[in-house]
């Protein structure tokens, strides 16, 4: 099991909560999006009308979870959450859009996975307030129209390109999260550090930090890996070299590549010789989702400049070859 993969277990995600920051003032970095919402937020808040519906986009574990529960927090609503693929039908998400309190902020995780039928639904009770819930089967079914109450969309997606349009157009305010640098992790680190009770030395953690891939989930995840290792194998303190020693057992390397990315510039530079490979051919190659390897993969390798995209296919770019100890290929060979 690797330490970078988006999946997250009962305990895992009980580990997560415990670290989430409760407030916007609490929430590391993004500063742009964050000056966004805290204008959007305040603006509602000052009319005492729900504000508009919000869509947050950007790779896993940057904090939109974390910021859709700061939202109905700052608010003082409640939030409901739900998830593209947890809802297989038009009318799971009807039954959960008439059952919403006036004000209620509703998460809906991986909103571009949602079925056509439920995206329909749900850009018309975004707009309009209003949800249609069929009465009766077959030719004597009718649609009885249910007028709701004010509401707050907050929807996220890895991937903004993928929603359509119409829904698209319906969230009035779009924050991207991009990843964070490596001073912000180390923030991260430290107050999470403080909240585990586990004494964080400053070079530990911007050793830690330096390999999270820009992703405050990683660096909790990696955190609570180093503090295990400290407490079997060392002695308790989160020293450089313990964060060192724990890394390397988890084979997360200098630049923050875990297996997946390794394999995928192996499959990409001996296999395929460099490419151009179809993601498809590619994700093969390594044994995945072509989703896993798109989404949780690809783009920290792209952002390392260690790949690259063609209209071809994905390319090893040199860094990629000096990475796994190879020679460059010259130009003509590629
Ligand atoms: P996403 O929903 O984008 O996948 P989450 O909101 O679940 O990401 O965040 C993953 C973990 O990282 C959580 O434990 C959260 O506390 C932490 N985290 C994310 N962003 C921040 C931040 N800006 N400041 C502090 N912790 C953060």
């Amino acid at each position: 099991e690797s330490l970078v993969r988006p999946a997250a277990d009962e305990p895992e995600r009980a580990a997560e909560a415990a670290l989430r920051p409760r407030r916007l003032e609490e929430f590391v970095g993004q500063r742009v999006v964050r000056d966004q919402l805290s204008l959007v937020l305040q603006a509602a808040l000052g009319r005492g009308l729900a504000p508009d519906h919000v869509l947050l986009s950007g790779p896993p574990g940057l904090g939109k979870t974390t910021l859709a529960m700061i939202i109905a927090a700052e608010l003082g609503a409640s939030l409901r959450v739900t998830s593209g693929p947890a809802i297989q039908h038009a009318g799971d998400l009807a039954a959960v859009l008439s059952s919403l309190e006036e004000g209620e902020v509703l998460f809906i995780d991986e909103i571009h996975r949602l079925a056509r039928p439920a995206e329909e639904l749900l850009y018309v009770a975004m707009e309009d307030f209003r949800v249609d819930v069929i009465v009766g089967k077959g030719a004597g079914a009718s649609a009885i129209p249910l007028s709701l109450p004010p509401f707050t969309v907050v929807g996220a997606t890895t991937r903004a390109g993928l929603l359509p349009a119409p829904l698209r157009d319906r969230f009035g305010f779009t924050g991207h999260l991009d990843f964070y640098a490596d001073d912000e992790l180390e923030r991260v680190l430290v107050r999470s550090a403080g909240l585990l009770g586990v004494p964080l030395e400053g070079t530990a953690a911007a050793e830690i930090a330096s390999r999270s891939r820009g992703t405050p989930r990683i660096a909790n995840r990696l955190l609570r890996r180093v503090r295990d290792w400290a407490q079997v194998r060392g002695d308790g303190r989160l020293s450089l070299a313990a964060a060192r020693s724990a890394l390397q057992v988890y084979e997360v390397d200098e630049r923050g590549l875990d297996r997946l990315d390794r394999s995928v510039l192996d499959a990409l530079c001996r296999r395929f010789g460099g490419g151009p490979v179809g993601l498809t051919t590619l994700a093969v190659a390594v044994g995945e989702e072509p989703e896993t390897v798109e989404t949780v993969a690809e783009p920290f390798l792209v952002r390392e400049g260690l790949i690259g995209r063609t209209s071809r296919g994905r390319v090893a770019l040199p860094p990629a070859w000096e990475h796994l100890g190879l020679p460059v290929p010259a130009p003509s060979d590629t």
